[in-house]
């Protein structure tokens, strides 16, 4: 019997609002697809927390057996400010400030990302495709939009007939928006006139003659909307109805309804099953973001550089303290809870090497010590298929590492456990640790504590050296040796040091 069979998951469908045994469309294999950031700058700790939501998705599906297809985007045209069918593109807007070519904006913010998603141990996706590498399908399917009468030009651009897709289908279905009262609060936006209606949205828009993104199509030179950028992705690489899509709260309303209007009026189909978004990072209760100004980037915390820091934190504590939380609920970000974090991380991290050590031999065991291990150990696979609950998975692989630590102290014997029991437990012990949630060894020269000791360490090496205490001094430089930490003696007695 296969894990995913043994363990379904539920996971809270937003289209639906309840909670559902995931039953996939191909049996053992999961598509996913979630938005991608629009990499214009530079991501903060609140797109992380997104990413790894559906890093832990992809992971524990992985897990349980399924073959997972994981398609998470690039954003490199078309998003609006504002989120807006008016405004500038975010891309094309930093291009022209710093003078550079877009394409230079996006290759240096998205090796960024990639860079960040590496140090917070966020896997690869198994695709990840760019929206300027899809302009022709995009094109298509406004034609087909076109075609079916639910897409109309205007003046160079293309805009989705929202009102007459609603007379067959629901318009506000996932977002539980209401088509009247969307009418009274749109925004008045220039170039609104183009549109019929307030609520319509584009599918292609057109470029003004200084526009620097731009592409030929039978409507004249333009772009595509952000909305049908996600439907052509998704699509293409997972079929026409997929399992899972993914994304943050915010992208609700209107980027989710859209593609599912798109996406329904395209092809008949309603485009996804299951609608999965996480929930948002929070600083004082308001939302993370780089409009507010509220935005922290991961080096600033690694560094410890940010005012509402008192040091510096590894990826790995951020990790952790993130998933502490459920996905559906907001996370407040402060200094207090990452404290709480690193040492909660420290104390599992620390019963990961211990088991990791540890062998039971084939004596039988108590019956009631190992069934207590047994019991742990499928704690956790429910824990997790209960929607993705890392927050009380987490609770059981603390049980667990007290368990661990009482073997290591001899308040409870090896021997008193049943071989294949205690195998189990320490397979799992290991594989949620590290497969699933993604928890290692701190990389420590992200720890902005390691930093500041080695600094202290080399002034002490060079107030040796003044004394003229040389053994004092080569004592240092050959401990921290044998750490892989070499210091370099440079002129007038600087010294630095780099990791071996
Ligand atoms: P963006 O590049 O702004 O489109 O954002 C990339 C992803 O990060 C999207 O899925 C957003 O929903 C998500 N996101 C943005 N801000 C936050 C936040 N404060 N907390 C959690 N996720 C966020
Ligand atoms: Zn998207």
């Amino acid at each position: 019997m296969k894990l995913f069979e043994r363990y379904p998951v539920s996971l809270t469908n937003s289209l639906t609002g309840k909670k559902e045994i995931f039953k996939a469309i191909t049996p053992g294999f999961v598509g996913m697809y979630v938005c991608g950031p629009t990499v214009y700058n530079d991501v903060h700790l609140g797109n992380v927390r997104t990413f790894l939501t559906f890093d832990i998705v992809a992971r524990y599906f992985r897990f349980l057996g399924y073959k997972v297809r994981y398609v998470r985007n690039i954003t490199d045209v078309g998003h609006l400010e504002n989120d807006a069918d008016a405004g500038e593109d975010k891309i094309a807007k930093k291009a022209r400030l710093e003078q550079l070519e877009p394409m230079e904006v996006v290759k240096y913010y998205t090796e960024g990302f990639h860079e960040v998603m590496r140090q917070f141990n966020i896997l690869p996706p198994s695709i990840e495709p760019s929206a300027t590498g899809h302009i022709l399908e995009q094109i298509n399917i406004t034609q087909n939009l076109l075609d079916k009468g639910l897409a109309y030009v205007s003046n160079g651009s293309v805009y989705f007939n929202v009102r007459k897709y609603n007379q067959t289908h629901h318009y506000g279905i996932l977002s539980g928006r209401n088509i009247e009262e969307l009418m009274e609060s749109g925004r008045d936006l220039e170039n609104q006139d183009e549109k019929r209606e307030k609520i319509d949205f584009a599918l292609w828009k057109k470029a003004s003659p200084y526009h620097i993104m731009r592409w030929p199509s039978p409507w004249g030179d333009g772009f595509p909307g952000w909305h049908i950028e996600c439907t052509v992705m998704s699509t293409k690489y997972l079929g026409e109805t997929f399992d899972i899509h993914g994304g943050g709260m915010d992208l609700k309303f209107p980027h989710h309804e859209c593609e599912i209007a798109q996406g329904t009026a395209a092809t008949g189909k309603p485009p996804v099953n299951y609608w999965l978004h996480s929930n948002m990072l929070t600083v004082n209760g308001q939302k993370m973001s780089k409009s507010l100004g509220n935005s922290f980037l991961p080096r600033e915390l690694f560094a410890g550089t940010h005012p509402l820091l008192d040091k510096g934190y590894g990826p790995m504590a951020v990790r952790f303290f993130m998933l502490q939380s459920h996905y559906s609920s907001t996370l407040d970000f402060s200094n207090e809870a990452l404290q709480a974090a690193e040492k909660g991380y420290k104390k599992l991290i620390n019963a990961l090497g211990l088991i990791k050590k540890m062998e039971a031999g084939p004596a039988p065991g108590k019956a009631e010590t190992s069934a207590e291990f047994v019991r742990l150990s499928r704690d956790c696979y429910q824990t997790m298929s209960d929607d993705f609950n890392t927050a009380k998975t987490l609770a059981v692989l603390f049980e667990m590492a007290a368990r661990i630590n009482d073997l290591k102290s001899g308040n409870t014997k090896l021997t008193e456990l049943d071989g294949t029991a205690f195998a189990e437990f320490k397979e799992t012990y290991i594989g949620f640790m590290e497969a699933v949630l993604g928890l290692q060894e701190e990389k420590e020269q992200n720890d902005g504590t390691l930093k500041g000791t080695i600094d202290l360490l080399i002034d002490l090496r060079k107030k040796a050296r003044t004394d003229k205490n040389f053994a004092l001094s080569d004592k240092i430089r050959d401990d921290l040796k044998k750490l892989g930490i070499q210091v370099k003696d440079g002129k007038d007695g600087e010294m630095t040091y780099s990791f071996e």
